[in-house]
């Protein structure tokens, strides 16, 4: 069968240009970053100091020593949050996040909350944004950090960062975003969202899976993370492990062509996503876009049927590769805590799909895919 893609926010093909420049380091290029003392080492080093220098410049940070290697942004998050947490001595054991986050952002700060730190939990509004002032009235004399995602993986709902970054700095805060989904569909500046640490993954914008980075700002006194890989010392002691080489120079190279990009992925897939969300609104009666009345990006549409069961309605629909939630989550299907967060009944959550376009989809694709799930979602409710 056929099956068109449109699970870009779980996760995207690499980019064959981005593959031509790892190849070399598997296999040709393949010395030990480390191993300084010799020719190929140092050759290797190069490669890899080149691409944190890339990674850097196509996030606006600046300086290259602001970029550690890890292996996505599950990992990043967790170095940042954990590691702030257990490092912070001068401020206190309050932690502060909001209820759309990603499991790898609310599970380990829940994780901390059961280890003793005090944590609270911002609600969202019925689009999904996060209010500036309310995260700003939460902060406690002992908070020590707020973690806040740039853009929502099932909703592509955009989190007012730079105002929630400002709030939190005039009360002395340090800021953690999950950017996961950002780089190649929005703008992502660690200097304009004025962020402390910002989590990047690669096998989200066309990079290859298992490699990602974490922006440590260089602030004076300088922020501290504690580790949570101990050995060598590699990536200034926050990292320990030989750093994977190929999948550095892919994340890097991913990045730039994100960049470069970033305005034809705006209009064209945002036009595309635009005239998806019309079809379906012009098709079928009742239909509920997700966080419409929000900025989102550009190519992210979640949508909900009102009397329709999401599984019958995917158990249905096996020409689509199209989400029922976080693909992280749909192992146990339960409806989606985002759409929970956001206000929606249980039986509207639990009928809800993502589709989420790529740099590749076409307005056939898209087309298609209304067409299929309009006549499902008609099927289903006769
Ligand atoms: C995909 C995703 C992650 C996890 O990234 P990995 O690189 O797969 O570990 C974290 N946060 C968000 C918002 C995501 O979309």
């Amino acid at each position: 069968m056929d099956v068109t893609y449109l699970d870009f926010n779980a996760t995207t093909p690499c980019d064959p240009r981005v593959v031509e420049v790892m190849l070399p380091f598997f296999s040709v290029d393949f010395a030990n970053p480390a191993s300084r003392q010799h020719e190929p080492g140092r050759a290797a080093f190069m490669a890899l100091e080149n691409s944190r220098k890339a990674v850097a410049k196509s996030i606006g940070a600046r300086s290259a020593t602001e970029i550690i290697f890890t292996s996505g942004a599950t990992e990043s998050n967790n170095l940042a949050l954990m590691g702030t947490a257990r490092s912070v001595t001068t401020r206190g054991r309050h932690l502060i996040t909001q209820a759309t986050e990603h499991p790898a952002v609310l599970e380990v700060l829940t994780g901390l909350k059961a280890e003793g730190w005090d944590l609270t939990i911002i609600g969202v509004d019925r689009e999904g944004r996060v209010d500036p002032e309310a995260v700003a009235g939460a902060c406690k004399p002992d908070t020590a950090l707020i973690s806040v995602m740039l853009a929502n993986n099932e909703t592509g709902v955009i989190q007012p960062i730079a105002e929630i970054a400002e709030a939190a700095h005039s009360r002395g805060v340090l800021v953690h975003c999950d950017a996961a989904q950002g780089p190649g569909k929005i703008p992502v500046d660690v200097g304009k969202l004025g962020v402390d640490l910002l989590s990047l993954s690669g096998h989200k914008c066309y990079g290859p899976k298992g490699s990602g980075a974490l922006y440590v700002r260089r602030k004076t006194p300088p922020l501290k993370l504690q580790a949570l890989v101990h050995g060598g010392g590699h990536e200034q002691d926050l990292r320990s492990g030989t750093v994977n080489l190929p999948g550095a120079v892919g994340l890097a190279a991913a990045l730039q062509l994100a960049t470069d990009s970033l305005n034809r992925m705006t209009t064209n897939v945002g036009t595309l996503r635009d005239a998806f969300e019309q079809s379906l609104v012009d098709s079928v009666p009742n239909v509920v876009i997700n966080g419409a009345g929000a900025p989102r990006l550009p190519n992210t549409s979640n949508v909900a049927f009102p009397g329709i069961d999401g599984e019958a309605l995917m158990a249905s629909l096996p020409d689509l590769a199209v989400s029922s939630g976080s693909a992280c989550a749909s192992v146990h299907p339960e409806p989606s805590k985002v759409l929970l967060a956001m206000g929606l009944p249980k039986a509207l959550a639990a009928g809800a799909l993502r589709i989420s376009l790529g740099r590749t989809s076409t307005a056939e694709e898209v087309q298609h895919a209304s067409l299929r799930i309009a006549e499902e979602v008609q099927r289903l409710r006769r």
